[in-house]
């Protein structure tokens, strides 16, 4: 049977775009991928790229501070949002032209159109037009879900964020994940007075309960006002605001709302159900380990799986999906011990399981030290950082690291190597301290603070 494509992928993000280009460039299938909104996806246009350079953008607020502190006639000056959000958009155009370019230049033919599957090889386009493939990789991610209730439609998403017409004086942030978070520091950081909501005991659910609770003092002390066991009950216009209904009896007004309380996979109106693709509890689709469907030929990769959301793991997904089809090398995507970041202010690195999965599986040594880092400390500032080792009684292994300190993204890149090559905390141990560094605490912690 001939077909027009070899590999038919649907979306253009993370994983969409590298499996294609892998496919094509350097495996010579032919390619065609299909893309309705932005090259680039989620983490170029709306996620992870933007967000990181808006908090490059709020953590200037504190350094003319540190710098009078260490001498230096300096001022601070107001934070001009429209300058910083045109040349924001401006470097998203231009990454948007990087992805495309790498479609094109490795023969991928594009189409600037929305798709849906019609049956195991054929993919229609919004034209009308339809397209035969081999395979077809469904990589369409994911999207911000804003819960149903009275006034609802007035609360914007991450997605809206970026685009702003000017910088509210204040802002409500709803939930307690990670984005959330992340969000609440940014916007304190730019001198917008926030507020966030969380209606669970704790932020980050799921993370590490001492990093946690760390960070959310750390935030309340830069001045966020963080309201815990708190929802939303009701909104409505008052003005140019919103007036907010709060379940702890409060009512505020703000000049912008922004829920991050969830995500949902872009798996509806596919056209997959009709071909007996499973699909899970969230809607996503359901893949084995090489991200196959129960459809031979449908693949699916990314966050429209639910399984890891994060980019480098829509990308691996990505590759491991063309060694298995394309070379004939089947491989699984290895999930396991994936560090991240969270860029909360104070930022967190972790990779491994938290103290209480860890507990909750095996006896344990926890390592642990929290201390004025040197930089702040000497500035006059009170923040604490955190470095805490997970270790097997059994094993010696270290089965999770986790810091909350600035740079804590790029220190767990490192030890995230260690970690998954099995290191012991002996290994640890043996490798000399760089001084002074925050991170050399990492090496030097010599009796437990606790067994569990
Ligand atoms: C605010 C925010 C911050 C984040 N920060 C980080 C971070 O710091 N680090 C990190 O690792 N991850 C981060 N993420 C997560 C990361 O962005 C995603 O995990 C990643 O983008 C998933 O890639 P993907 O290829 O699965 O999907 P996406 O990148 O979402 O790409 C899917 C593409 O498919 C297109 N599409 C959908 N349906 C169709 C259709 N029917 N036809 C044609 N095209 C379609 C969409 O328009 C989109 O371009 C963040 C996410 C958000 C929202």
């Amino acid at each position: 049977m001939s077909f027009d494509y070899d590999l038919f992928v649907i979306g253009g993000g993370s994983g969409g775009v590298r499996a294609a280009r892998v496919a094509a460039g350097e495996n010579g299938a032919k390619v065609a991928l299909a893309e309705e909104d932005r090259y680039g996806g989620t983490c170029v246009i709306r996620g992870c790229v933007p967000k990181k350079l808006m908090v490059f953008a709020s953590e200037f607020s504190e350094m003319a501070g540190d710098a009078q502190a260490y001498g230096w006639d300096i001022q601070s000056g107001a934070f001009d949002w429209g300058i910083f959000r045109d040349k924001l958009h401006t470097e998203l155009d231009r990454l948007e032209g990087i992805y495309r370019n790498i479609l094109k230049n490795n023969g991928v033919e594009s189409f600037d159109l929305r798709a849906h599957v019609v049956d195991a090889h054929t993919v229609e386009l919004a034209d009308g037009t339809r397209k035969t493939a081999k395979h077809i990789l469904v990589a369409t991610g994911g999207r911000p879900v804003v819960p149903e209730f009275p006034g609802s439609d007035l609360a914007i998403t991450s997605n809206e964020i970026f685009h702003l017409e000017k910088l509210p004086e204040t802002m409500l942030i709803v939930g307690g994940g990670y984005i959330a978070c992340e969000f609440a520091g940014i916007m304190n950081g730019l001198g917008v007075k926030t507020t966030q909501f969380y209606r669970g005991a704790q932020i980050l659910r799921g993370f590490d309960d001492e990093a946690r609770g760390l960070i959310s003092e750390e935030m309340c002390q830069n001045g966020i006002d963080v309201h815990l066991g708190t929802n939303v009950l009701e909104m409505e216009k008052d003005g140019d605001k919103i007036r907010v209904k709060a379940t702890n009896g409060s009512e505020q007004l703000f000049d912008v709302v922004m829920y991050a309380t969830g995500r949902a996979p872009n798996a509806d109106d596919l056209g997959l159900e009709v071909l007996g693709v499973e699909r899970g509890r969230k809607g996503e689709i359901v893949v084995d380990e090489y991200s196959q469907t129960g459809v031979p030929s449908i693949y699916a990769i990314g966050d429209v799986t639910d399984r890891v959301n994060l980019t480098p793991v829509a990308i691996r997904e990505g590759m491991a999906f063309v060694e298995t089809v394309f070379k004939g090398n089947p491989t699984p995507v290895d999930h396991e011990l994936i560090p991240t970041a969270i860029f909360t202010q104070p930022e967190m690195g972790t990779v491994g399981l938290s103290e209480e999965e860890a507990a909750a599986q095996e006896p344990i040594e926890v390592y642990a030290t929290s201390f004025k880092p040197m930089q702040k400390a000497f500035a006059g500032g009170t923040q604490r950082v955190l470095m805490k080792l997970i270790v097997s009684q059994a094993t010696r292994k270290v089965l999770g690291c986790h810091i909350v300190a600035p740079g804590a993204g790029e220190m767990i890149q490192l030890a995230g190597i260690a970690v998954k090559m099995g290191a012991t905390k002996e290994d640890f141990d043996r490798t000399v301290a760089v001084h002074p560094v925050m991170a050399e605490e990492l090496v030097t912690m010599r009796q437990p603070v606790r067994t569990a």
